[in-house]
């Protein structure tokens, strides 16, 4: 029997679902049991050229139509999201093992927050009257036209939406493609956002490895690429886009520090931590992997830490009493093993896991380690797993000099009562998304990225809009033209 995870087909272009069986199969794994759910096919060139020339040919008239009448439909796919949050939240589940008690509050509920934002906003993009005596200029913010969009697998249905959105609202179109790892969620978002009312072509998705987000990127046709991924991704992505000037996001890894000082309130600092590193499993790009507490608290932190992360409960994630679920694949758990192997030999002392869970599934346990240093490779290295590194520091100076002493910029975080020490560590810290006595909030009217190797660009907030614009500006003279001949 057909599982109900597999999708109508692997792709989703002008309109319909589409299929061309003569791509790769992508096996579709559930994280919880190793059962392959569902089969894919990457796009051949056939299915890339498919979707490329629909999104082309879509854009201008949708570009043309109103703001307001644009934002309608995406508000109207946020609606038909919302009410059918269950149904989306358990295809996230199967598509990336998370359990369910985040899914039903973190996925499908973000991409209908972006869609509703994006699509409030829509009606609002206007450009600016510059009066130069008789004469003026005036502004038109303008679709850039054709996007790129290219998604990690950790939030496959929120990037697809926080990708989608804002594009969509300034009059983009957009071929979107998936992680390989998560192909199925994007698929739903393009069907929802055609029963609202979009126009055929207008949000387009592919699948397919790498090569095939290299066809995508490369493409003379596309003007803008967005990627969420890795460093190392990003830099091949980010130099292929320049090579034809094309605008680009880049939503990438980071190794982000939250600091707690000795007054911070315990439990709220250890819910931070807990929060910032085991939250999906530890596989989001913003978490505060590495914990630098002040000594007077270090033990009393560890202890309160160790408490805590035993209660976590581990175990099927489409249980909601479930908070905490699989890596996403095998090949993922093995990676952050190999990590967790690191920190055992390079010194750093186990506090709690450390190892995989004697059960189905790529399931690892939750792990601190205390006593790490800052050469140690897991406190420099993006993870992306439950491995949070606890570091010891005396001094505000000392602690801030050795949280900016990486190549990352995403996230940073501060825990004190102090609130002018709080503000100015922030201000200090190079990092594009910040918290303060919180960690990992992520709210749509709140700009989110990094700066450093960590990104490029913003998504979500205002600032989006300008990542999915640009202006044109009219010089508009009422007199006669001086020359000089
Ligand atoms: P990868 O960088 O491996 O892949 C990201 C996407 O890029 C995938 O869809 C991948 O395809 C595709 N891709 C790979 N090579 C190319 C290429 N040459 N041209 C175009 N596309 C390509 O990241 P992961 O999927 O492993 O995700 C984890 C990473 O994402 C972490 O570093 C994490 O920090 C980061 N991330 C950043 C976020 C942010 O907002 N800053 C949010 C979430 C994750 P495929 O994998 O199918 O081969």
């Amino acid at each position: 029997m057909t599982h109900p995870a597999q999708p109508k087909a692997s792709h989703f272009i002008n309109g319909a679902y589409v299929e061309d069986t003569a791509g790769t199969p992508i096996p579709v794994i559930y994280a919880a049991t190793g059962d392959q759910i569902a089969t894919v096919h990457a796009a051949t060139p056939a299915i890339v050229e498919q979707a490329l020339a629909s999104g082309k040919a879509a854009q201008k008239a949708w570009a043309k139509m109103s703001g307001t009448e644009r934002g309608r439909i995406l508000r109207r796919a946020a609606d038909i999201i919302r009410a059918r949050n269950h149904e989306l939240s358990v295809l996230e589940t199967y598509d990336t093992g998370k359990p369910l008690q985040e899914t039903l509050v973190a996925d499908a509920t973000s991409g209908a927050d972006a869609l509703e934002y994006f699509g409030g906003l829509a009606g609002s993009l206007t450009g600016e009257h510059i009066p130069l005596g008789e004469d003026w200029v005036y502004t038109m913010r303008e679709a850039l036209g054709l996007c790129v969009g290219i998604g990690a697998w950790n939030y496959p249905t929120q990037i697809a939406c926080w990708k989608g959105a804002p594009a969509l609202a300034c009059g983009n179109s957009m071929v979107f493609k998936p992680s390989e790892a998560t192909p199925l969620c994007a698929l739903k978002v393009a069907e929802i956002l055609h029963e609202a009312g979009l126009p055929a072509g207008v949000f387009n998705v592919v699948q397919g490895m790498g090569e095939v987000g290299a066809a995508l990127v490369t493409d003379p046709r596309v003007d803008k690429v967005s990627l969420t991924g890795s460093v190392p991704t990003g830099k091949k992505v980010y130099a292929a886009a320049a090579a034809d000037m094309k605008h680009v996001t880049m939503e990438l890894g980071g190794k982000s520090p939250m600091i707690v000082f000795d007054d911070a309130d315990i439990d709220n600092a250890v819910g931070g931590a807990i929060n910032g590193n085991f939250y999906s499993s530890g596989q989001v790009c913003s978490n505060g992997t590495r914990v630098f507490v002040q000594k007077g608290i270090k033990e009393k932190f560890l202890a309160r830490l160790a408490e805590r992360t035993g209660n976590a409960v581990i175990g099927d994630p489409m249980d909601e009493a479930t908070s905490f679920g699989p890596m996403v694949n095998e090949n993922q758990m093995n990676i952050v093993l190999g990590y967790i192997e690191k920190g055992k030999a390079e010194g750093a002392r186990l506090i709690c896991g450390g190892a995989r869970c004697d059960m189905q599934g790529w399931y690892l346990q939750p792990t601190v380690f205390a006593d790490v240093t800052d050469g140690m490779t897991i406190a420099r290295e993006e993870i992306f797993g439950p491995v949070m590194s606890v570091l010891d520091f005396d001094s505000e100076e000392e602690v801030v000099a050795r949280a900016n002493d990486t190549e990352f910029g995403l996230s940073a975080g501060v825990f004190t009562k102090d609130f002018t020490r709080a503000h100015r560590v922030i201000g200090n810290l190079e990092a594009g998304s910040c918290f303060i006595n919180s960690y990992n909030d992520a709210p749509v009217e709140a700009p989110f990225g990094g700066v450093k190797a960590s990104g490029v660009g913003r998504e979500n907030s205002k600032e989006a809009i300008k990542h999915f614009s640009q202006v044109k500006s009219v010089y508009v003279r009422m007199g006669d033209v001086e020359a000089a001949f």
